[in-house]
C-alpha cells in the first residue's frame, strides 16, 4: 500500500543582509531568511530529525531520507513518504541514484525504487525474504532484530541492485524482481568462527564496486582491525553457490565442504601490494579517466588483483578517507574520518596537474562552526559557480577562492550571523541549476540559492 502524506509548504520570504565581522566574513554574500510562509508550520523539525542523504531526480525534484521518512521537494511543497508497500521508510538512511535517474532507498526490510514516469514519481517496494532458505553455516534464519535496514546500495552495470542488510549481502534480481540472499554473510561468519570469533555484531557488508571489466570488489565491515576486501570475478557473480541456489545439501558434511570450497574459490582476498593483509574500502570513486579509486585506510587502486597505493608515502596513506570528490577542473578532494585520536584531518586537495597535495583543517577555518570540531568531513560538493563546499561534524564551509599552493586558503564557514545554526551535516547535493542543498542533524533542510541561505522547516 502506498501511503503519501503531504506536509506544509516551507518557503522563506524575509531576507536580511549582514556586513559585519572579520575580513573573511565581509566577503560573504550570504543573506539569511527567517520567516516561514505558513505560520502554522512555524516549528523546526523535531530534535533528531536528521536528514541523511540527498539526490535530485530528472525533474529537478529533491529527494532525501530522514528520521521521519523519505521526502520529496518539488520547489513548492514537501511530500513525505513513511511507508511504501509495507516497507517503512522512517529512519531510512541510504539513498542512491542509478544511471537512468531512478532513486533507490534503503527501507526497513527491503528496497524502495523511485522512478519518474512523465512528471509523476512512482514508488515501488521490494521486500527482502523474511526467512533464509539456506545459509552455508545454517545460522540466522532471519535477520537479527532491529538490524533490518537496507544499507550500502550499489547499482551494477547490468542494473542489478546490490545491498547490505544486517551482516548479509543481497541483490534484487532484474528479471524476477525478487530479492536474493548471497553467501557472503555465511562466508564471513565461517571465516570468523575459524579464527575463534563468531560475534554477529562484529562484521558485515559495507560496500561494493564494479571494475571496468565487470568484476566485483566487495568490502566487509568488521571490528578488530580485520577488515578486508574481496574480488569476485564477473563469471562468478551469479554462481549458484554464491547466490545460494546450488544443489548442495548443506546438512550433508561432504556436500557442505564442497559448497564451502566453491565459496573459497569465488572470494579472492584483495591484498595490499607487498603485504599479506587486506583493507576494506569505505567509498569508491570513478575518476573521469575511468580509473577507480578505493578509499578507506589510505587511497588505493586495483592492479592485478592487488591494492596499490595511489599516493604512497603521503599523509593520505595513514588517514581514514571517507569521501572522494573530483571537481570540474579534474582535481581531487578527500574527506577524512575520525582516526585513532578521535579526530579527522579535515580535507585533502590534490592538484592532478601539479601533483601537489594540500591539507586544510579547522586551523584554516574549515568546519570551525562548532567549538568541538573534530575535523571530520562527511561530504564534498561543487556548486554552479565552481565553489567547493565541505560539510562535516562542525557545520558547512566553502572555499571562497580556489586553492593555490603557497597561498593562504580562503575558507568561509557558515555561522550564526549567516543564519546557520550549529549543526552536524551529513550530506550536500548540487542540483541542476547549481544550487546547493544540505541536510542537517536536527535543523532540517537548507538550500543556498543565488547566495541566499534558506532554511526549510516543517
Ligand atoms: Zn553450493
Amino acid at each position: 500500500m502506498k501511503k503519501t502524506i503531504a506536509i506544509g509548504i516551507m518557503l522563506l520570504v524575509s531576507v536580511r543582509g549582514h556586513n559585519q565581522g572579520t575580513a573573511l566574513k565581509e566577503q560573504s554574500q550570504f543573506t539569511t531568511s527567517s520567516k516561514l510562509v505558513n505560520p502554522e508550520k512555524n516549528t523546526p523539525f523535531p530534535y533528531g530529525h536528521a536528514i541523511k542523504e540527498l539526490a535530485t531526480d530528472k525533474l529537478g525534484h529533491l529527494w532525501f531520507t530522514s528520521t521521519e521518512g523519505l521526502y520529496m521537494y518539488d520547489g513548492n511543497a514537501f511530500r513525505n513518504y513513511k511507508e511504501v508497500e509495507g516497507l517503512s521508510l522512517v529512519g531510512a538512511v541510504d539513498l542512491v541514484q542509478d544511471k537512468d535517474g531512478n532513486i533507490w532507498v534503503g527501507a526497513k526490510g527491503g528496497l524502495v525504487k523511485v522512478s519518474i514516469e512523465g512528471t509523476t514519481p512512482k514508488l515501488a517496494g521490494y521486500a527482502k525474504p523474511t526467512t533464509t532458505a539456506r545459509n552455508s553455516s545454517g545460522i540466522w534464519t532471519s535477520e537479527p532484530p532491529g538490524n533490518d535496514f537496507v544499507h550500502n546500495i550499489y547499482i551494477g552495470m547490468d542494473g542489478t541492485a546490490w545491498f547490505g542488510s544486517g551482516y548479509k549481502l543481497y541483490y534484487l534480481d532484474v528479471t524476477t524482481k525478487k530479492i536474493i540472499e548471497t553467501a557472503f554473510g555465511g562466508f564471513q561468519y565461517d571465516k570468523r568462527k575459524k579464527a575463534g570469533r563468531g560475534n554477529i555484531d562484529d562484521f558485515g557488508f559495507q560496500g561494493m564496486q564494479e571494475d571496468a571489466e565487470g568484476n566485483f570488489l566487495v568490502a566487509e565491515a568488521a571490528c578488530e582491525g580485520e577488515q578486508a576486501t574481496y574480488l569476485i570475478h564477473k563469471a562468478d557473480k551469479y554462481n549458484p553457490c554464491f547466490t545460494l541456489k546450488c544443489n548442495h545439501n548443506l546438512s550433508n558434511a561432504k556436500e557442505k565442504d564442497q559448497h564451502k570450497n566453491n565459496l573459497e574459490k569465488i572470494f579472492h582476498l584483495v591484498k595490499v601490494k607487498g603485504t599479506d593483509k587486506s583493507v576494506a574500502f569505505y567509498s569508491s570513486f570513478k575518476m573521469r579517466s575511468g580509473e577507480i579509486y578505493y578509499a578507506g585506510q589510505g587511497l588505493n587502486k586495483l592492479v592485478n588483483g592487488q591494492f596499490v597505493s595511489v599516493m604512497s608515502s603521503t599523509e593520505l596513506d595513514k588517514d581514514i578517507i571517507t569521501k572522494l570528490f573530483q571537481d570540474s577542473k579534474g582535481n581531487l578532494w578527500f574527506g577524512t574520518a575520525e582516526g585513532m585520536n578521535f579526530e579527522g584531518k579535515g580535507v585533502y586537495f590534490y592538484n592532478t596537474t601539479t601533483h601537489q597535495l594540500q591539507n586544510f583543517d579547522k586551523a584554516d577555518g574549515l568546519l570551525s562552526g562548532l567549538p568541538f570540531s573534530n575535523n571530520v568531513v562527511t561530504c564534498i560538493a561543487e556548486d554552479g559557480n565552481g565553489k567547493i563546499w565541505v560539510a562535516g561534524d562542525a557545520g558547512l564551509s566553502f572555499f571562497a577562492k580556489y586553492p593555490e599552493k603557497g597561498k593562504r586558503p580562503v575558507i568561509k564557514t557558515l555561522e550564526k550571523a549567516d543564519g546557520m545554526d550549529e549543526s552536524h551535516i551529513y550530506s550536500i547535493v548540487s542540483d541542476k541549476t547549481g544550487n546547493i542543498w544540505f541536510g542537517t542533524w536536527n535543523l532540517g533542510l537548507f538550500g543556498i540559492k543565488a547566495d541566499k541561505l534558506n532554511k526549510y522547516t516543517e
